[in-house]
C-alpha cells in the first residue's frame, strides 16, 4: 500500500506541529510506523489522502456512532451557519439541548455545557470541592479524565502509550490531593477513606473504563463506591465522556442504575463538534457561577454550532428506538465471529465487550478486569494486528489501550469483510 501522501503531509506537519500531531495517541508511537492522514469520511468508510479506503473503527475517538456525515447532521449544521456561527450569548438551541437530557436522564438536574471532556470533568472535581469544601480526591489506575494536573496520574490510553504514568510540568501540589486506587478492587478505596477520613471531596471513575481498553466496572464495586460516598460526605462522579449516549441514552449510569451525584459527558453530545458537559443533583450543580461560587466559564461554551450537531445527534438517538439493540447485535455478531477465528489460529484473546465498545487484548489470561491486566497484555501482537488491518483498509485505534466504537453504518458487508480480513492475519 503505498502512503507516500501520508508520509510527505506528515513530514510537513511536523516542521510546525509538535510531533506533527495535536494529541498524542495520533502519532503512532505505540505501533509503531507513520500515522495516515484523512481527507474524507462517510458513513464506516474513511478515504486517506492517497485515496484508500478503510472501514472505521475508531469513529473519531466514539463521537460518530451514526457514522460519518449524518446527513441530518449535516444539513442542520450548514442551517445553522446561514443563522450565526457564534454569539457568546444565550441562544434557545442550548435549552433544547439541556431539556431533552434533563427530562431523559433522571440522574441530571441542571447541565452546563462545555467545549471538551477535559473541561467537563476538571469542573466537576472544582464543583465537588465547592460543595464539599474537602480537597481530595479519588481516581483510579488506568482511568483517563482529560489532561487536566489533577488527573494526570495512572492515566490510562495516551500515558500508557507513550510509557509515561505521570506528566512533566505537574506539581506536586496538583497531585497530592489525588489518591489513585485500583480498578474493581473496593478495598483499596476503603483504604484511601481510612487514611483521609473527612478529606475526600469526591471519587471519579469511568464506570465502563475505555482508556485501559474497554473493562466494565463490577457492579457490587459500583454500589460500594455509592455507599462509601453517602457514608463519607462524599460526591460520586461518573465520567461517561466515552459512554454517555453510547452505551444506551442514559450511558453506563442506566446500565448500572447505580445514580452519581455528578456526570461528565463529551464525544457523542457534540456529534463531532468540541463539546463537554457536566450536570447534576440541582442541589450540588446551583453551587455554579452564577448561581454560587463555583466559577467555571467558556468563551464558545454552549456555541450554536456545536450545540446544532450535538442536539442533532441526541434527537436520532433518542428518537429511534432500534438504535442502541442494532448496534448492540451488531457488535455482538462481530466479537463472536472474532473469538471464532483467534480460537482457530490458537491466538489467546479476551474481547471485553459493552453496547457498542470493545476492546481486543491478546493475551492467555481468563479475564482482563484492571489495569495491572491490561498492560500485562501483548502489545507486539496488537501492533502487529494493527498493522495487518491497515494495510487491508481496516482502521482500529493505533494503540492496544483503547476501544473499538461501532456505528450504525457498520452494517453486515462492513462486518464480514472486516472477518474476512481477520481471519486472514
Ligand atoms: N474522560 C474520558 C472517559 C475520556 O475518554 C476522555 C477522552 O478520551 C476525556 C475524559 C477527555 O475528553 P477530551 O479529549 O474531549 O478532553
Amino acid at each position: 500500500m503505498n502512503l507516500s501522501n501520508s508520509r510527505s503531509a506528515f513530514q510537513e506537519a511536523q516542521k510546525y506541529i509538535p510531533g506533527g500531531v495535536n494529541s498524542p495517541v495520533r502519532a503512532f508511537k505505540s505501533v509503531g510506523g507513520s500515522p495516515v492522514f484523512f481527507q474524507k469520511a462517510e458513513g464506516a468508510i474513511l478515504t486517506d489522502i492517497d485515496n484508500h479506503q478503510y472501514i472505521d473503527y475508531v469513529g473519531s475517538w466514539g463521537p460518530m456512532i451514526l457514522g460519518h456525515n449524518h446527513p441530518k447532521i449535516v444539513e442542520a449544521i450548514q442551517q445553522q451557519t446561514k443563522n450565526a456561527i457564534s454569539f457568546g450569548a444565550p441562544t434557545e438551541i442550548e435549552t433544547k439541548i439541556a431539556k431533552l437530557i434533563v427530562e431523559n436522564l433522571p440522574h441530571v438536574d441542571l447541565l452546563r455545557m462545555v467545549n471538551s471532556g477535559t473541561e467537563a470533568t476538571m469542573s466537576a472535581i472544582r464543583l465537588a470541592r465547592g460543595y464539599t469544601k474537602k480537597e481530595k480526591i479519588i481516581k483510579f489506575e488506568g482511568c483517563y479524565h482529560g489532561h487536566a494536573d489533577s488527573f494526570l496520574i495512572k492515566a490510562g490510553s495516551g500515558g500508557l502509550t507513550l510509557n509515561v504514568a505521570d506528566s512533566l510540568g505537574v506539581t506536586k501540589q496538583n497531585t497530592q490531593n489525588t489518591l489513585i486506587a485500583q480498578y474493581n478492587n473496593i478495598e483499596s478505596v476503603k483504604e484511601c477513606f481510612k487514611s483521609h477520613k473527612n478529606e475526600i471531596a469526591a471519587i471519579i471513575i469511568e464506570p465502563i473504563a475505555g482508556n485501559m481498553g474497554v473493562i466494565p466496572a463490577e457492579f457490587n464495586f459500583l454500589q460500594e463506591l455509592r455507599k462509601l460516598c453517602n457514608e463519607n460526605g462524599s460526591i460520586l462522579i461518573f465520567d461517561e465522556v466515552m459512554t454517555g449516549f453510547r452505551i444506551g441514552f442514559a450511558g453506563a449510569t442506566d446500565h448500572y442504575k447505580v445514580v452519581p451525584d455528578l456526570i461528565t459527558f463529551g464525544k457523542v453530545i457534540g456529534g463531532g463538534l468540541p463539546v463537554g458537559a457536566y450536570g447534576g443533583k440541582k442541589e450540588i450543580m446551583s453551587c455554579i457561577a452564577p448561581l454560587g461560587g463555583v466559577y467555571q466559564a467558556g468563551t464558545l461554551s454552549g456555541n450554536p454550532i456545536s450545540m446544532t450537531a450535538g442536539l442533532t445527534t441526541l434527537q436520532i438517538l433518542h428518537e429511534d428506538k432500534t438504535i442502541y439493540s442494532q448496534l448492540e447485535e451488531n457488535t455482538k455478531y462481530l466479537v463472536e465471529n472474532l473469538y471464532e477465528i483467534f480460537k482457530e489460529k490458537k491466538l489467546p484473546v479476551v474481547i471485553n465487550t459493552i453496547g457498542s465498545m470493545f476492546s481486543i487484548f491478546f493475551t492467555s489470561e481468563k479475564v482482563v478486569g484492571n489495569y495491572h491486566q491490561a498492560i500485562n497484555t501483548d502489545k507486539k501482537i496488537y501492533s502487529d494486528f494493527f498493522h495487518f488491518l491497515l494495510k487491508h483498509g481496516i482502521y482500529i485505534a493505533p494503540s492496544p489501550f483503547e476501544s473499538f466504537f461501532i456505528s450504525i453504518m457498520h452494517d453486515k458487508k462492513i462486518l464480514d469483510k472486516t472477518l474476512e480480513v481477520c481471519n486472514q492475519f
